[in-house]
């Protein structure tokens, strides 16, 4: 097998064997990205020469007996984390010559922990986007094609595309990515590999670049569920410098890979039929369901009736934190600055040319619904409404212990398919939405391939901070899956 198909577990493992170094994993990874990127645009700023020269050390930390969890491991890092020295974009003009001066809490602890950094991936302007196709850096192309339609360039799902089309490529063997309202869990389900959200307050948001905080939360990508419980173990943990952090230990991930699911109550959410479901992602929601009885569990009907509010509140209150957060980009502290006659003209000048159309209409709806007048009618109510989505989600977890629904309504979509309709555009996230708003963990994982050769996503929703469970059920799909298929671009082949 290729370097560059390997998990994180089976590499990390064959480091210690020296069966290869470090050297040789990262350059296959290298290499790869060098021969695919120009086409797949997964990477905005590939790191070639500082991951080899990390590669070295971490054949001597092997040399040496001192490897840790992730000793030599090629990571791609989404370009919204600040990484040292490293130009970080946030895929935006407006910081596309920005080189932060300190490191992300997340990407810190993946360096303690022995990781490479082979690159920072492309995503959606501001993590704004379910398509990654608002990076003022290019759209990437999904590695996958649809059955006969070689030509057919397709989306990745959005907003950590490029880490999705990274991983499954093989131009990383993991990336981390952020998830606001499913930037992990739908790009993951169009790329065939497993995202997780982690329970909000379980990684750090220090260092992030802020879309909208109430929601942000970082996790991990990768080729399997394993790999994911490896990257989360190193990526979460209290950060005293991120104030809705939180303090509770991080259990042992991996061990609850393959626990035994006798007896789990997994419940299916009645409201999560009707909306725009695909007759292929239904017929792979109950597979998943019948997977799931075999294994043991107990298969509830539950309700989740705020459900059908989701979408609406989330556009009103994640635009509104992002008018917010991205004020502070005016010219003078960071990023570009456009020079103008007066202090105002300058702010225009500088917001015009550093932000795209999709951020734009984001601050602007943002801003509508905060300005006076108007605050208590959209913003409040869209909190108050929030509210009953989370009292949905814990009613629910009394009767049961994990939720399990379809990840997106459809596979992934063609670049130019739905992107003049930004409506439809954010009817993508109507699976993946309820569960930010509440702040719950969730996972998708790939269970199989449509009618047209794509890869399906089925999402596990749990309690909070009971990452273990979702871990549990998803290695339980990914097993009874045995989804082993691979894009039609990727790396092996490329050197
Ligand atoms: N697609 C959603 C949005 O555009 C979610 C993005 C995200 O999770 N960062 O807001």
């Amino acid at each position: 097998m290729s370097l560059t198909e390997l998990t994180i577990a089976d590499a990390a493992a064959g480091l210690r064997k020296r069966a290869f170094s470090a050297v040789e994993l990262v350059r296959a990874h290298t290499d790869a990205i060098g021969a695919l990127n120009p086409r797949l645009n997964a990477y905005i700023t590939p790191t070639a020469d500082a991951a080899l020269e990390a590669a070295a050390h971490a054949d001597a930390a092997l040399a040496r007996d001192e490897a840790k969890p992730l000793t030599g491991i090629p990571l791609g890092i989404k370009d919204l984390f600040c990484t040292r020295g490293v130009r970080t974009t946030a895929a935006s003009n407006i910081l596309k010559n920005f080189v932060p001066p300190y490191e992300s809490t997340v990407t810190a602890n993946l360096l303690r922990d022995g990781a490479v950094f082979v690159g920072k991936t492309n995503l959606d302007e501001f993590a704004m986007g379910s398509a990654n196709i608002t990076s003022a850096f290019g759209p990437v192309e999904n590695p996958w094609k649809r059955k006969g339609e070689a030509d057919t360039v397709l989306v990745p799902g959005g907003s950590s595309g490029g880490s999705a089309a990274a991983v499954a490529a093989g131009l990383a063997m993991g990336a981390t990515g952020t998830d606001t309202g499913g930037s992990i869990r739908q790009p993951a389900a169009y790329c065939g590999i497993v995202g997780l959200k982690p329970t909000y307050g379980r990684c750090s948001r220090f260092g992030t670049i802020a879309y909208a905080s109430s929601l942000d939360q970082a996790g991990p990508m990768a080729r399997s569920v394993r790999d994911c419980a490896i990257m989360l173990q190193s990526m979460a943990g209290f950060d005293p410098r991120d104030s809705t952090s939180v303090d509770r230990d991080v259990p042992d991930y991996s061990a609850a890979i393959g626990r035994s699911l006798k007896g789990l109550k997994v419940g299916i959410p009645r409201e999560y039929r009707a909306e725009g479901l695909s007759a292929e992602i239904g017929a792979a929601w109950q597979q998943g369901i019948e997977w799931l009885r075999a294994a043991g569990c107990e298969i509830v009907d539950v309700s989740l009736p705020h459900t059908k509010y989701g979408l609406a509140t989330y556009y009103i209150v994640a635009p509104a934190e992002c008018s917010s957060n991205l004020a502070r980009y005016d010219g003078l502290r960071f990023g570009e600055r456009v020079e103008g006659q007066t202090l105002d003209a300058m702010y225009e000048a500088t917001r015009r040319a550093g932000f795209g159309p999709e951020v734009r209409r984001r601050i602007m709806m943002g801003t509508y619904v905060l300005s006076a007048g108007y605050y208590d009618a959209y913003y409040l109510k869209a909190q108050k409404v929030r509210t009953l989505i989370r009292r949905d989600f814990t009613e629910c977890f009394q009767q049961v212990d994990v939720l399990l629904t379809p990840t997106a309504p459809t596979s992934a979509f063609a670049q130019g398919e739905q992107s003049d309709d930004p409506v439809q555009m954010y009817l993508n996230d109507i699976f993946t939405v309820p569960a930010s708003m509440a702040g719950m963990p969730a996972m998708s994982v790939p269970v199989g391939l449509g009618d047209t050769g794509l890869p399906l996503g089925l999402q596990l929703i749990g309690r909070p901070f009971d990452e273990e469970t979702l871990l549990a059920a998803g290695s339980a799909l990914e097993s009874a899956a045995g989804f082993t298929h691979r894009p039609a671009i990727r790396a092996e082949g490329a050197k």
